[in-house]
């Protein structure tokens, strides 16, 4: 089952929310500074045991002071010019977020907009990309039986809106 909401990730009780990190997994920016900010600092200590991951791969973490029970960082592509694995690196974000979720057995699980904040991904193509790679998922697996797009501003909520016909 997938929905689609409109705001602050933070806010939402699932088994685990998932960030849009940077490669540092040190926290950063919009998604990130939110979250980093509402887990509280055991979050940080915890991201840096890593020492890092790699684009279009996610690890995960207690949620701490989130109402979510974990967090899976994700590290999405920057956007440069389309043919530099852009496409293949964000489908490869949700295909290892949505593995972790069913390795752990989480029943929801939810998405913000990957790479399409300051890595300036095209968001038409980040929804179709995302919502395709949890379609093929769903599809398969019964694990996470439910899904969350988490749209923070209008024009990719309207995207999703229309994409997954609701
Ligand atoms: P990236 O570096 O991957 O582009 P950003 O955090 O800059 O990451 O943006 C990713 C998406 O997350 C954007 O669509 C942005 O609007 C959205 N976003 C920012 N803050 C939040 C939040 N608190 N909850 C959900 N989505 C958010």
């Amino acid at each position: 089952m997938i929905e689609l909401l409109k705001g602050d990730i933070t806010t939402l009780e699932v088994d685990a929310i998932v960030n849009a990190a940077n490669t540092s997994l040190l926290g950063g920016g919009g998604v990130d500074g939110a979250i980093h900010k509402a887990a509280g600092p055991e979050l940080l200590m915890e991201c840096r045991q890593f020492k890092g991951c790699p684009t279009g791969m996610a690890k995960i973490t207690q949620g701490y002071r989130l109402p979510a029970k974990f967090v899976i960082h994700t590290v999405g592509p920057v956007w440069r010019d389309g043919k530099s694995q852009e496409p293949e690196l964000l489908e490869s974000c949700y295909k290892a977020s949505l593995q972790l979720a069913l390795d752990f057995k989480f029943q929801s699980i939810a998405f913000p907009s990957i790479s399409t904040g300051a890595y300036g991904f095209p968001k038409e193509i980040a929804a179709e990309i995302a919502i395709s790679a949890v379609k093929a998922h769903l599809d398969k697996y019964a694990n996470p039986s439910q899904v969350f797009f988490v749209a923070f501003d209008d024009d990719n909520y309207k995207l999703y809106k229309q994409k997954l016909h609701i």
